[in-house]
């Protein structure tokens, strides 16, 4: 079930977050429910409700959140790996309707997700 856009809140400073990275156009925090020893999430400022929202003036955007993402998962010695997710829409999981990348590491991964 889709929530409200609590990623907003945080991106407004109404609710706290633990934030690791911040610029002008994207925000990293530690996931509130972690599933690996590593999990951020890293989302755009801008309101994108979902991934299958991007338009094509988001391109360099999202290229901006793959760099930050690869930069991050340097910073966090995630060597040996690291999983990168995004749930669209209701099928996929999402629950929050703001596009995320969830990075996570520091455990093997498994395929296929469920
Ligand atoms: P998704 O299911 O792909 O939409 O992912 C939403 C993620 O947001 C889940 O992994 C939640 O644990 C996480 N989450 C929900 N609320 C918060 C919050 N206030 N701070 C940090 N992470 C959150």
């Amino acid at each position: 079930m889709m929530q409200e856009n609590i990623f907003l809140k945080i991106v407004e400073r109404k609710l706290p977050a633990n934030i690791v990275y911040e610029d002008d156009r994207c925000l990293a925090f530690h996931d509130i429910n972690p599933q690996a020893p590593v999990h951020l999430l890293i989302i755009p400022k801008k309101v994108i409700p979902t991934h299958a929202d991007i338009t094509e003036a988001d391109k360099e955007l999202l290229g901006h959140l793959h760099w930050v993402a690869a930069q991050l998962a340097k910073q966090l010695g995630l060597d040996a790996g690291y999983r990168l997710v995004l749930n669209c829409k209701e099928q996929a999981g999402q629950s929050v309707p703001h596009l995320h990348f969830h990075l996570l590491g520091g455990r093997r991964m498994h395929w296929p997700p469920g």
